[in-house]
């Protein structure tokens, strides 16, 4: 019996270096509104949790403090920005398709994001790699978001596997795998998960 049933990608920032642009994006977007946001504040306590938790976050340290909701206002246009910024350029690692093709035959495959997945799949579709993963689960799906173990349970539970590998780069993310009974395996970097699943597959 093979050790895992399937692969369990997390998308920003194992499948795409998108955490830079998510940063500029909501940094251009909240300047109208006179809130600073820089990637040193962006990269320390904003990656893998969900967008309303990281507004209400920076409006309540802002000075004076301000209504979340101002904020969250900005989403639809942040989207925007991301989305046309991000189809103009698909960040994915060359190796990414080779890499996805050849797991394809042997894994289920699933991306599990806390990034809504009318952000995810019109990305994957522009790079080529929409046809490789069974399911998306995105982060309107679920009620809890990561750290809490809801995505993966959902994604393990569409695919009907109960052994999986889960790729994660942030706290939240290798937390909300943890939690749900998988494997971790922690990415620094996108460019380094051929590399990782080659070691821990053993191929
Ligand atoms: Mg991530």
């Amino acid at each position: 019996m093979p050790e895992f049933q399937a692969i369990l990608f997390d998308f920003d920032g194992v499948l795409l270096d998108s955490e830079p642009v998510h940063c500029a994006c909501w940094a251009e977007e909240l300047a109208g509104l006179g809130v600073t946001l820089t990637w040193d504040f962006y990269s320390r306590h904003c990656i893998g949790i969900d967008d309303r938790e990281m507004l209400r976050m920076m409006a309540s340290q802002s000075d004076p403090p301000r209504d979340w909701r101002d904020l969250w206002a900005l989403y639809p246009a942040k989207k925007e920005r991301f989305r046309a910024r991000m189809i103009a350029q698909p960040a994915f690692d060359p190796a990414l398709n080779g890499l996805l093709a050849r797991l394809a035959g042997r894994y289920r495959l699933a991306v599990v994001s806390s990034s809504s997945t009318a952000e995810v799949e019109p990305l994957l579709t522009a790079g080529g790699l929409r046809t490789y993963f069974d399911t998306l689960v995105g982060g309107e799906q679920v009620q809890h978001h990561k750290p809490a173990p809801d995505p993966y349970l959902l994604a393990a539970g569409r695919l009907g596997v109960t052994r999986a590998l889960v790729l994660e780069d942030s706290p939240a993310g290798i937390a909300s795998g943890r939690a749900a009974g998988f494997e971790v395996l922690a990415v620094e970097r996108p460019a380094d998960v051929p590399a990782l699943l080659r070691e821990r597959l053993g191929d």
